[in-house]
């Protein structure tokens, strides 16, 4: 499924105000080991090309430019099988070419400057990785400038923190159930849920019933580079009542309700210091608040499309994304989210949470959920933010 092979960036200087350039003539040269194909253009344009798998094309992408020739071309024999183009919105003009491949195809791309009788072309050499040599020298311009080189794309890691731990069990219900060993049930088989989707890794912050520092929970996040963190916890409330998950997002202005606040800071007593050292720096915190507005708000959307789901299989204690000032969620620049499964001082609740039946429901809805909101929001260079963009192609 690995589809893309290369990502390509060239960029032309151009002037903002110039008009589209115009894709006058292409001109295509084929056999079995390559191909060359030579874009007339009105003027050097920025271009991406980018290959896919299954079945094999590349993708020609010239920007700000418009189609000025017969898009028919003929079907081809040799490496490319078929030629296809269209307009698409904001002056794209995308070429695909259906290739008739049999190893792994490379290209080659360069302008050339207009002479007395051609125009601007930008020439790209086709030809498979253990073909002999493309014979063409690229005579690349001066003003073409590489910006990016090719990208390897990645999973969406999500990191999940099963919450306390060892020395630490957490809430302990009517009937014994400790926290620290439901939560690490749920996280756990989370992990083998997303793992299994395409695109995605999990990582644990724990993986057994031993003690971790919030701190060290923080470092783990920021070393797996997470695209989300989400902790895991099943706490006791005073009120032996209070039932039903819920769904916390940090806030930068405090709880949203009293339950927050009170989950917030009994989650926090442990190791506040420890978390909120070395924040002095004025300048430093002001780009951490600026992060984490922007964080707040993709988790409150992720805590949103986790909701979505968790209604469909638990009591929510409220139906929508409760605000708190967690420690262990302040991580800037990565959505963070903590979900508090269920009471465990509610003895029937603490019933369900200690069942592996209902540990899977719980642990499902939390994966379809955080797999949702990923798939409509993939991080840039990642396998599904690719993968999005080809379905864009059509
Ligand atoms: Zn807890």
């Amino acid at each position: 499924m690995r589809k893309i092979l290369l990502l390509f960036l060239l960029f032309v200087s151009l002037p903002s105000w110039a008009a589209p350039a115009k894709l006058q003539n292409l001109k295509i040269t084929t056999n079995k080991q390559h191909a060359q194909l030579v874009f007339g253009l009105s003027r050097p344009v920025q271009y991406h090309i980018w290959t896919m798998h299954k079945p094999d094309r590349l993708v020609v992408d010239l920007h700000d430019t418009k189609l000025a020739m017969q898009p028919k071309i003929n079907t081809m024999h040799g490496m490319i099988k078929k030629v296809r183009m269209a307009e698409h919105k904001g002056n794209l003009l995308r070429v695909v070419l259906d290739l008739q491949i049999s190893k792994p195809a490379k290209y080659k791309s360069y302008f050339l400057k207009p002479t007395k009788t051609q125009s601007n072309r930008l020439v790209l050499d086709l030809g498979y990785k253990t073909a002999t040599k493309i014979k063409l020298q690229p005579h690349v311009p001066k003003h073409v400038t590489t910006v990016k080189k090719p990208k390897k794309l990645r999973n969406v890691i999500i990191v999940i923190d099963p919450g306390h731990g060892g020395k630490d069990p957490g809430a302990t219900g009517p009937h014994g159930t400790h926290e620290k060993n439901v939560v690490l049930a749920i996280a756990k088989d989370m992990q083998q849920m997303i793992d299994a989707e395409y695109g995605f890794t999990a990582k644990l912050t724990r993986h057994g019933d031993y003690f971790i520092s919030l701190r060290r929970r923080l470092a783990i996040e920021r070393h797996d580079h997470a695209d989300m963190f989400i902790a895991i916890h099943a706490d006791a409330y005073r009120d032996h009542v209070a039932h039903g998950a819920s769904v916390f997002a940090l806030s930068q202005r405090g709880a949203t309700s009293e339950a927050a606040h009170w989950l917030a800071q009994k989650e926090n007593e442990s190791e506040l210091g420890d978390v909120l050292a070395n924040k002095s720096n004025t300048l430093r915190s002001v780009l951490i608040d600026l992060a984490q507005t922007a964080s707040i708000s993709s988790s409150l959307i992720l805590g949103d499309s986790i909701i979505q789901q968790l209604t469909k299989v638990a009591t929510l204690h409220h139906d929508f994304v409760e605000q708190a000032a967690f420690v262990v969620l302040k991580e800037p620049d990565v959505p963070s989210l903590l979900v508090e499964t269920g009471f465990i001082s509610n003895s029937k609740e603490e019933r369900r949470l200690r069942s592996s039946a209902y540990q899977h429901k719980i642990a499902h809805a939390l994966t379809l959920g955080i797999i949702d909101y990923y798939k409509h929001h993939p991080p840039r260079g990642t396998f599904l933010a690719a993968k999005r963009d080809r379905n864009l192609l059509g």
